[in-house]
């Protein structure tokens, strides 16, 4: 868990995973034959394959996090933000966040919504939604002040401490530190994998799928994997049935969401390989959202593909929160798989 708080608590905005990449390639670096960056900052860690007609494996892991860009700087010294990412507005009123500035220092603002306080909102005022250009980030600096440390397109983050409640892991950007953690933990446990093993650390996924398209290209995988979080609907006022996964479950095996349809026998196969091994798993249809193994599926003429999800509740918040046993049974479900 310590790593998973390391990972957590870094600041990767999609195009600014520089900071997580660094850390993942020093922890990894004795446990492959190769690692590369590639141009747009993919970290590929690459394993041989002991088979004589081996094949390739790629693991998609994306470190980016959903999260802003400066896009301005008022007079008064406020920062204006774009965002990168799904964010539902609800869940950043009164936020602390983390600015990285050009020269590299990190400074800590509030973030809300610019206008009325609730002392003064009408009742009209206090249900709408705001957009994200409501939003303004106070970071305790005159305007003259802000304009000279900041400058448009400087990452923002929201801050969260990581912390355990008994099973469960909750914090910022589990999506998809928990696949960084599961990539890292793979490629030290896999010793020998049978096929050629293509651990890729992607960028900026949050916004596209953007690196694991790339980097698919230049490996062609033949079989890929993707790596992500799931929505865990197993929470109050949802109804049995419709909780897509549940925490604690384990590994969710994904059949499909809106951006592919896992491979059947790529399925068939991890059924199995849990079953044999009594790992916990469970399937997983998500109506929405896609990942990383869309990407490699469709790379080049296609690849066979599957992703598998650690279910995790309040996805795209700073209370995402995960359980400890589904982490492990995700990690266990790639070993055997890859032996
Ligand atoms: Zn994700």
């Amino acid at each position: 868990m310590k790593l998973l708080k390391t990972l957590s608590e870094m600041s990767g905005a999609p195009g600014r995973e520089e900071h997580v990449r660094a850390f993942i390639q020093k922890e990894i670096k004795d446990h492959c034959d190769d690692i590369n960056v590639d141009a747009m900052g993919n970290l590929i860690c690459f394993k041989k394959g002991s088979s004589s007609n081996a094949k390739k494996v790629m693991i998609a892991c994306h470190m980016d996090e959903i999260g802003f860009y400066v896009r301005s700087i008022d007079d008064d010294g406020f920062l204006r933000i774009h965002q990168l990412g799904g964010f539902d507005t609800r869940n950043l009123f009164a936020r602390r966040v983390r600015i990285e500035s050009n020269d590299g220092k990190f400074h800590i603002g509030n973030m809300n919504p610019a206008g009325k306080s609730v002392h003064l909102a009408s009742a009209e005022d206090r249900k709408k939604i705001p957009m994200i250009s409501d939003f303004a980030i106070d970071v305790g600096m005159t305007g003259e002040e802000a304009k000279k440390t900041f400058r448009p397109g400087d990452p923002i983050t929201l801050v969260q401490d990581f912390i355990e409640m008994g099973d469960l892991a909750t914090g910022k950007c589990m999506d998809n530190r928990v696949a960084c953690w599961i990539g890292m933990r793979v490629l030290e446990r896999v010793k020998t994998p049978k096929d050629d093993l293509y651990v890729v650390f992607t960028v900026q996924e949050e916004i596209g799928i953007r690196g694991a398209t790339t980097s698919a290209f230049e490996i062609g995988p033949d079989i890929g994997i993707g790596i992500d979080v799931t929505l865990a609907c197993d929470l109050p006022g949802s109804t049995k049935g419709d909780e897509i996964t549940c925490l604690g479950g384990g590994a969710a095996i994904k059949i499909m969401d809106s951006s592919m349809v896992s491979d059947k026998k790529l399925v068939d196969e991890f059924v199995d390989i849990a079953e044999k091994n009594n790992i916990p798993f469970q399937f997983e249809i998500l109506p929405f959202g896609g990942t990383d193994g869309a990407a490699l599926q469709r790379v080049r003429s296609g690849a066979r593909a599957l992703t598998l999800s650690v279910p995790c509740r309040n996805v795209h918040t700073v209370t995402e929160t995960i359980h400890k046993g589904d982490l492990e049974a995700t990690v266990q479900l790639l070993e055997k798989f890859l032996a």
